[in-house]
């Protein structure tokens, strides 16, 4: 039988990780993966969610088989975080615990496969590495919609121009802030037009949502998640609690789903779960609960908060850091195209062979397409990264 196996393709990300852990160089540095480190490198574990942590194992009795929407806290949590307090959209949607993202986009692309066998789903051109594979698995047809210009602004004119084509049984896919891998978001009118898109023209909209908090604070990074729900009548969102909560390893997220009302969501849950069932049951309870535990306590709630601002201050320092060692080195160009991204990652206005260069020469690891974890770049590495960007701009 497994002599039959074709080479399979490598996932693109992981391989550049290997090759860097055989790179010998001491200076080596990676930014390939989008992973929060401190600046001596590690990715360190919340206070609040140590916290939960040693609260939950203090009063755990049991590692019983749990619900097959997962831990119902958290979904309640998820909900209320996700789209407010006290009603509104909240109150026509429901939320199944998931394993992470990954997931829930995997879970809600199955719930449109079944109502929609076929469908069409449109994603942003440069996506997420891994939305065209997820779709495509769950058996969606994917189209692509502009979403930076060539200077890596937000292509507004693009994007509408393209979604102007989406049909009533079509669903858009978009990532709700800190757009990977541009690091690119839209205007807040930009968000207006398209929630007025969708509205006029029916089509559904799918909401990924992996780095709320991370961008310009968690309100504000929630805003077109919400304007949108507030606008269309259904919608999808699938939540990763990996970067926001730090709980990459726990698999920890969930997928939402907004109807026209209560009633419209009536068969909702179960398909999900069924879903579920055939992909991996059931999922782990472990980070979920965790969330719960912190949300659910004002005082391990503001923590959260205070060190998830903490986190996006640093990466934003570390942003403003690079785009000014790059201006000092006479390269505003780029400096600005820098500056004015947000998120976890940037996107280095280089070429394919520039990053490579860059990996060669600087011992800087960054994707092929030129995006680098700005999240995980120590202070003391900012100058030396913006020092191996100007030297393969400048060869
Ligand atoms: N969506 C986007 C845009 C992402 O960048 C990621 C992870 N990098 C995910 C979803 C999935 O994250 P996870 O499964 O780790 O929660």
């Amino acid at each position: 039988m497994l002599e039959l196996l074709l080479p399979p393709p490598v996932d693109p990300l992981w391989d550049l990780t290997e090759a860097y852990g055989a790179d010998a160089r001491p200076e080596r540095l990676n930014l390939v993966l989008g992973v929060y480190r401190d600046d001596t490198g590690t990715t360190p574990v919340m206070a609040a969610v140590r916290e939960a942590e040693l609260r939950l194992a203090e009063r755990s009795a049991s590692k019983e088989y749990r619900g097959l929407s997962g831990n119902t806290a958290f979904n309640r949590a998820m909900l209320a975080m996700v789209l407010g307090e006290g009603g509104g959209a909240a109150d026509r949607a429901v939320a199944v615990q998931t394993v992470a993202g990954s997931g829930a986009l995997r879970l809600l692309a199955d719930l449109v496969c079944r109502t929609r066998p076929g469908a069409t789903v449109w994603i942003s051109d440069p996506a997420y590495v891994n939305h065209r594979p997820i779709l495509e698995a769950a058996g969606l047809a994917v189209r692509t919609y502009r979403w930076v210009d060539a200077e890596g602004r937000s292509d507004t004119a693009g994007l509408l121009q393209d979604l102007a084509q989406a049909q009533r049984d079509d669903v858009v896919l978009l990532q709700g802030c800190c757009h990977n891998p541009t690091g690119v978001d839209p205007s807040a009118r930009a968000w207006e037009e398209l929630a007025g898109l969708a509205a006029r023209n029916g089509w559904v909209p799918f909401v990924d949502l992996a780095y709320h908090g991370l961008g310009d604070g968690l309100e504000t990074d929630l805003a077109a998640t919400r304007l949108l729900a507030d606008r269309v009548p259904e919608m999808l969102v699938a939540v990763s609690c990996s970067k926001n909560f730090g709980l990459y390893s726990d698999r920890t997220g969930c997928a939402i789903v907004l109807g026209a009302s209560r009633a419209s969501l009536r068969h909702v849950e179960t398909a999900l779960q069924n879903a579920a069932r055939t992909l991996y049951s059931m999922p782990p309870e472990h980070g979920a609960a965790v969330v719960a535990a912190v949300l659910e306590d004002d005082g391990l709630r503001a923590l959260w908060r205070a060190e998830l601002d903490g986190m996006r201050a640093r990466i934003e320092a570390n942003r403003t850091g690079l785009a000014e060692q790059l201006a000092g080195l006479g390269r505003p160009a780029e400096a600005a195209v820098l500056a004015r991204q947000k998120g976890m990652f940037s996107m280095l206005p280089l070429t394919a062979p520039q990053m490579l260069r860059l990996r060669s020469r600087y011992a800087v690891y960054g994707t092929t397409a030129g995006r680098i974890n700005i999240a995980g770049l120590p202070a003391d590495r900012i100058a030396c990264v913006a020092r191996g960007v100007a030297g393969v701009l400048g060869e």
